[in-house]
């Protein structure tokens, strides 16, 4: 038996790692399932895998879930403290899929016991990527990327030699407004904005989509992850999201990694590497696609993108900056504070701002510095807000 537990049960991500699990439920041992405020279904995924715990990470939330799970013998928890107890259990694989910097101490903690970790929290990378790659290998713990584009790079990447690798590419859908006039985005509401063309997604990460900041997250993702030098990385508009990504080598070769738009292809591979499973995902037929279309990504369209590409120069705490930003930017766009192209300028102006207070580029010394610059940019984005408020 496999122990596993999964931070975030609850998302998008959580629930595909779960439909896999229950396909093959007597291979797998669930050690802990967490979630957030949706504690009625964290209680039935905790009764359908028989989890030994389950943490919500609201203390607000905990009588619903201890009364939910009444008479089951699941032990239940609740708050930041207890998501790290959880961390300490022992198991086989973790999936960390928290949304937003909240994943990062959790994932942090679980690889201290030199688990295997499936990373989807993207956020943990890019705010912390050389604290948790060097925790990873003290520890002796292996980090496996989930996004659907990280994990195409790794497999291209079995059996080659890093040093072979001239670049990557990196496919994006352009998201809901990829052939939108661009004079009508600032108009763009929360309804269009939380539609994605071919992926069903949590709503944070959708909006994300749209504004290209999650392919933002994932240029810096990658240059953590893979250690790829950021002029080698390229994103290309790829509308019907099939090929994930392309490993480019040192021959001219571009192996490119095709499949369905199912994140269970990407959590199943990490799920059962280093082997390949069975997995109950579509199977492309080629020739009904007919064709697959590239477009260079227009900056304009998608200042995000320039904002990642000055994040990865400064590196040190800009990534956490930059996270916190976006996501404090997010925030507003979605309480309806500010319009949707308001989003990139609140990020903008909170990395003039920090730049100009701390250093930013000095290299993270610990959870506890990048978690400072993470507070500090949400104050500083807050303001920002209220600054594009006070003007119109
Ligand atoms: P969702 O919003 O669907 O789910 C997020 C999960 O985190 C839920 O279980 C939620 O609980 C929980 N949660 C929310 N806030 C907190 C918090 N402050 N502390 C602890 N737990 C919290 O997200 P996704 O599944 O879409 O994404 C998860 C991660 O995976 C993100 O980092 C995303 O970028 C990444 N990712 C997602 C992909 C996708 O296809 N969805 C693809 C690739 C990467 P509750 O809902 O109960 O409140």
């Amino acid at each position: 038996m496999r122990r596993v537990t999964i931070f975030g049960a609850t998302g998008s991500i959580g629930e595909n790692t779960i439909d896999l699990l229950l396909r093959q439920r007597d291979r797998y041992e669930v050690v802990a399932l967490t979630g957030g405020r949706n504690v009625a279904r964290l209680a039935e995924q905790a009764r359908a895998l028989n989890a030994r715990l389950a943490v919500t990470c609201y203390p607000e939330c905990h009588a619903a879930l201890a009364e939910a799970l009444a008479g089951t013998g699941i032990e239940t928890a609740a708050g930041p403290e207890a998501l790290l107890e959880a961390a300490d259990r022992p198991a086989d694989w973790i999936m960390s899929a928290i949304v937003g910097a909240a994943g990062l101490a959790p994932g942090f903690r679980a690889l201290r016991h030199g688990t295997t970790l499936a990373l989807a929290n993207k956020e943990s990378l890019v705010t912390a990527g050389p604290l948790l790659m060097a925790e990873a290998a003290r520890r002796g713990a292996t980090i496996l990327p989930v996004d659907s584009e990280h994990s195409a790079i790794f497999q291209g990447l079995v059996g080659e030699d890093i040093a072979a690798v001239e670049r990557v590419v990196i496919t994006a859908s352009g998201g809901a407004f990829r052939d939108w006039p661009l004079e009508r985005l600032a108009q763009a509401t929360l309804d269009e904005a939380s539609t994605h063309p071919n992926w069903a997604m949590g709503q944070r990460i959708t909006i994300d989509s749209a504004s290209m900041f999650n392919k933002s997250l994932e240029l810096i993702e990658t240059r953590e992850f893979f250690g790829i030098d950021p002029a080698r990385i390229e994103v290309v508009i790829h509308p019907e999201s099939l090929v994930h990504a392309l490993v480019g080598f040192r021959d001219g070769a571009l192996m490119a990694h095709l499949g369905p738009p199912d994140m269970r292809h990407a959590i199943g591979y990490a799920l059962n590497w280093p082997e390949r499973a069975e997995l109950p995902v579509a199977r492309l037929d080629l020739a009904a696609i007919g064709q697959l279309n590239f477009q260079a990504p227009d900056l304009r369209r998608y200042p995000a993108l320039a904002l990642a590409r000055e994040v990865m120069r400064i590196r040190g705490h800009a990534g956490a900056a930059f996270n916190a930003a976006k996501e404090r930017a997010l925030d507003a766009f979605i309480a309806g504070e500010i319009a949707f192209t308001d989003m990139a300028r609140v990020v903008e102006a909170t990395l003039d701002r920090l730049s100009g207070e701390c250093a930013l580029a000095r290299p993270p010394e610990s959870l506890d510095t990048v978690l400072a610059i993470d507070h500090l940019a949400r104050q500083r984005a807050a303001e920002a807000v209220r600054a594009l408020n006070a003007r119109t």
